[in-house]
């Protein structure tokens, strides 16, 4: 199956093109049609999978341009991996014109507020500053329908639940929640428990 047949609209399809992608690899498979039903999803896989993509498409496809306050909420355990997936990011969603913001520990906050005040689709950050950024009014929460918890198990070894979850209750109720994890331990199903719906399992 090709990207255009999981409903992936033409200037996506049209960068996927661009970046050399031209099938969607098995996560992507398996993640895009329960993406683009909404439906919370749990996905154990590894980095170098294509998980990225798995849950970038779909948020590019879905967020409303129109709309000037961040519609997703992507949570990332280092600010490599911050800066990376707002890179793939904005990549991915360079024919709508999709902006995508990071904002992570030890860079100026003034920059990234002023990031944040521009539009601004999508917010990508590590759990302790976009905390930071909420308590300060720097980012606006009102707007998100997608979350996602990427490598969620190392965000939880590096200590981070609390501000996750902190993070987690001020979003909107009515979202979609993807978590992405190469191993599923305890704290991990803890967190899925307290705050996925009815989630679907993919295990690559
Ligand atoms: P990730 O697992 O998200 O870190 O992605 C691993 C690598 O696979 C990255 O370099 C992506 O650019 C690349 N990639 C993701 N999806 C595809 C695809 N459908 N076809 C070819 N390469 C891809």
């Amino acid at each position: 199956k090709q990207f255009k047949e999981y409903g992936i609209s033409e200037p996506i399809v049209k960068a996927l093109e661009g970046l050399g992608y031209t099938e969607p690899t098995e996560v992507q498979r398996k993640v895009l049609p329960v993406a683009f039903s909404k439906t919370d999803i749990t996905v154990k896989s590894q980095t170098g999978s294509g998980k990225t993509a798995a849950f970038g498409i779909p948020i590019c496809e879905l967020v409303d341009w129109e709309e000037n306050k961040p519609q997703a909420l992507i949570l990332t355990p280092t600010r490599e991996l911050a800066d990376q997936v707002k890179e793939d990011i904005t990549n991915i969603g360079r024919f709508k014109r999709i902006k995508a913001a990071a904002v992570y520990g030890k860079q100026p906050f003034a920059y990234q507020q002023a990031e944040l005040k521009q539009k601004c689709h999508v917010v990508v950050g590590t759990p302790g500053r976009v905390l930071d950024h909420i308590e300060r009014g720097t980012l606006n929460l009102e707007r998100i329908e997608y979350l996602v918890l990427d490598e969620a198990d190392e965000m939880l070894n590096m200590g981070f639940v609390e501000q996750v979850e902190a993070i987690i209750n001020k979003l909107p109720k009515q979202r979609m929640t993807m978590l992405f994890s190469a191993t599923l331990p305890e704290n991990v199903e803890n967190l899925q428990k307290k705050y996925m719906i009815d989630p679907k399992h993919i295990e690559i």
